[in-house]
């Protein structure tokens, strides 16, 4: 049988930096591991731009649709704010996400012991925190139509219309509840459908099919409630499945539970392919920091963590995505610190390299 493969796109600013860190820890799988991927390399947002003059060629989407995992660093940088919209470093990302039609989008909350202190909320409220936020990622109010600013009598009115299908509903709340089954459980969904019919399609069709999954403990929460439960109590909660709207300001306030946004990895999931994997891609949560990029500062474990999610998620590989975490957590432990992660209690402080290599050597 032939490897599992992996198309790494490095794109810009850090990007390409943290990704270099990803490689070492992939190399090490195979070496040591035995557990060898065929990875493949491309171009993404400005440096496609810069080769290709779009942000992402044919071929690489190609590739794309047809490797087990996509791993993307990321996008843009000040260079390309004056290009046209249509060919914006982004709208390689966008059409990634469009094409593999990837809807669940995986954000998970995780707060090393080592750094609870570096959280913004007190230390017993996030520490052991280890939440996942899944968010559906193609629906919703950011693409229903009508939407548009109009003329209204004398005056405009902008229009943006929340719109969700029973089939949208399903495939994300299906994804999350498998999700739950590996994890705890134990599964939150949360909507307005107090307020909104799609929020109280949304209850229903997740409710539905929770009935396939008799053994995850299912509840509902009204999402502004949802809001202020995840930054009282946040350990109440371990898989959180929410719209598109609503995931995104959910998933950046548990973000913030954390510490670091040079933590932060996500997974963005499709449908299963032949092969029974789902399209998957997976990338930091941040952007590609042009304040830091070419100064060895960035820190790779957001990246780092994101691989360690396709271990899990696309290549069934959990204990060796744990066995990374652990290392990780390790590392952490020893006091070793990239500039982001440097607090008040001091640590070692180590580039972005030398951060990659500690955690190899863990
Ligand atoms: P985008 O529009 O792509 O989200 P952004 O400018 O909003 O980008 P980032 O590029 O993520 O956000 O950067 C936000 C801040 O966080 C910057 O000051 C950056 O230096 C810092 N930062 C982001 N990622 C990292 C990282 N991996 N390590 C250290 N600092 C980081
Ligand atoms: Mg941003």
């Amino acid at each position: 049988m032939s490897n599992p493969s992996i198309l790494i796109l490095p794109g810009d600013g850090i990007g390409p930096e943290v990704m270099a860190e990803v490689r070492k820890i992939i190399d090490w799988f195979g070496a040591k591991r035995d557990l060898a991927f065929d990875v493949s390399e491309d171009l993404v947002g400005g440096a496609a731009y810069d080769k290709h003059g779009v942000p992402l060629a044919d071929e690489t989407m190609a590739k794309a649709q047809e490797v087990d995992a996509v791993l993307l660093g990321a996008v843009g940088g000040p260079k390309y704010d004056v290009l046209d919209f249509s060919v914006k470093p982004e709208r390689g990302l966008l059409r990634l996400r469009k094409e593999m039609d990837l809807f669940a989008n995986l954000r998970p909350a995780q707060c090393f012991d080592a750094l609870a202190d570096f959280s913004s909320l007190k230390k017993d409220v996030v520490a052991g925190l280890d939440i996942m936020i899944v968010r559906e990622l193609t629906s919703g109010v950011y693409f229903g139509e009508p939407r548009g600013i109009f003329n209204e009598g004398n005056e405009r009115v902008g229009i943006n219309t929340q719109r969700y299908t029973e089939s949208e509903i399903e495939r994300v709340a299906r994804a999350a509840f498998e999700l739950a089954m590996r994890r705890n459980k134990k599964l939150c969904s949360m909507e307005k459908a107090n307020v909104m019919e799609s929020g109280i399609l949304w209850r229903e069709v997740v409710t539905r099919v929770g009935q396939d999954y008799p053994e995850v403990e299912l509840s509902h929460m009204y999402a502004d409630n949802g809001a202020m439960q995840l930054v009282r109590a946040p350990k109440q909660f371990d898989v959180i499945v929410t719209d598109n709207l609503f995931g995104d300001i959910l998933s950046d306030c548990a973000a913030m539970l954390t510490g670091s946004l040079g933590m932060l990895p996500s997974a963005s999931l499709g449908a299963p392919m032949e092969n029974g994997r789902p399209k998957a891609m997976y990338e930091p949560v941040h952007g590609s920091a042009p304040d830091i990029a070419g100064q060895g500062k960035a820190n790779p474990i957001a990246c780092i963590l994101s691989f360690a999610m396709a271990l899990r998620y696309s290549f069934d590989q959990g204990d060796e995505a744990t066995r990374l975490e652990t290392a990780i957590e390790k590392v952490l432990a020893d006091g070793v610190r990239t500039a982001d992660l440097m607090g008040p209690e001091g640590g070692v402080p180590v580039s972005t390299s030398e951060m990659g290599d500690k955690i190899v050597a863990a």
